[in-house]
């Protein structure tokens, strides 16, 4: 029998599985205020609920579909969990220290199909996209790990995956962390990031409102495809399209973020491109050092390149942040823990 992830449900769905099982509508939402603000280990933590409904719930249900096999924190406070589903696959999930809160970037699926030439995950393939319950948790079992789980108020779509890829359970995930009754975060600090896929953009801005981060990376579209295939699907027109008609709240701004990547598209050129591509957009850039995989040939620019890149997008009076590249002792960038950990573990 398949248990019914509770984690996963909708406020009103799960109302409908309690009355399917003979409950007040009630009890549903307290059940929900358990399993998505209490960080409970067990059932039999639900002090408040009937013996003879924790007993229903063991059997029906579950809320706990990860197990954290492993957590290394960096030298600078970055902390890495690495996840196991219940089918046995793992995740990688990664709390990052700011100055003052705490950022979550969590993943969407078990690998990714989009195959980015850059990208750790890439390289493994798409297994299975997670379902709505296992990005939920990802955020409950860091809350449960921190001594002040308020400090955690960010929560960034950029582990392994494509989100918009996923995008039913993403949009379930995401309306149980910002909905008041769920988890409460405020979609102001919840961000969603793509490599560009075109018509879920253009769902997103219907469906919900969280920021939007674009994968850029290239500013011209030979450079683009060739870094992330994707680009062929949708190339840079279409893309920049559906950014402009993101509608955007008060003062908030796209992401786009730019993985830097010696004689690739660290160039002048790339740079005043980027300018241009982005001219008349609401626009906020990190760029962010490629953090090298072993086996790949690409490697980062230098810091003065980095610095020289960033001066031409800020001397055209774009916000250009350096993103420096935390957790690196801890193989922090995207996939990078689980292929170390595999290779030396299975
Ligand atoms: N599929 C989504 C989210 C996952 S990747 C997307 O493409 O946006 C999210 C981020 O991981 C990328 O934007 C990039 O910032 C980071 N990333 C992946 N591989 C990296 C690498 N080798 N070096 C630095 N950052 C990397």
């Amino acid at each position: 029998m398949i248990r019914t992830d509770l984690k996963g449900l909708s406020a009103a769905e799960m109302e409908v599985w309690a009355v399917d099982h003979g409950l007040g509508t009630y009890r549903g939402r307290q059940i929900r205020h358990w399993a998505l603000t209490r960080f409970v280990k067990s059932f039999d933590e639900m002090s408040n609920l009937p013996k003879t409904l924790r007993t229903l719930l063991k059997e029906k249900a579950h809320i706990f579909p990860l197990r954290e096999i492993k957590a290394v924190q960096s030298e600078d406070g970055t902390r890495k969990y690495l996840h196991q589903l219940q089918d046995g696959h793992t995740i990688e999930t990664v709390l990052i220290p700011e100055r003052d809160h705490l950022t979550l970037c969590i993943s969407s699926q078990v690998g990714c199909a989009m195959n980015c030439s850059f990208c750790a995950t890439g390289k493994q393939g798409l297994v299975r996209n997670l379902t709505p319950g296992e990005i939920i948790e990802q955020v409950i079992l860091a809350k449960r790990s921190l001594e002040y789980p308020d400090r955690l108020t960010n929560i960034v779509l950029m582990g392994m995956g494509e989100p918009l890829a996923n995008y039913d359970a993403v949009i379930k995930a995401l309306r149980n962390l910002i909905e008041p009754d769920g988890m409460n975060f405020s979609h102001r600090k919840v961000t969603l990031s793509t490599c560009g896929l075109v018509p879920e953009i253009e769902r997103l801005a219907r469906d919900i409102t969280v920021n939007l981060a674009v994968s850029l990376n290239g500013a011209d579209d030979e450079t683009r495809s060739r870094l992330m295939p994707i680009n062929r699907k949708y190339p840079l027109d279409q893309l920049i399209q559906a950014c402009k008609s993101f509608p955007l709240p008060n003062r908030r701004m796209i992401t786009f973020e730019y993985i830097l990547i010696k004689d690739t598209n660290d160039r002048d050129r790339d740079a005043h491109n980027l300018c241009w591509l982005l001219s008349g957009l609401r626009a906020k850039i990190n760029l962010i050092p490629l953090n090298a995989d072993p086996e790949s040939l690409m490697m980062p620019p230098s810091m003065d390149r980095i610095f020289h890149f960033q001066k031409i997008l800020t001397d055209r009076h774009f916000t250009a942040i350096i993103r420096k590249s935390k957790g690196r002792d801890i193989l922090a960038a995207c996939g990078q823990l689980k292929g170390a950990f595999e290779s030396k573990f299975c």
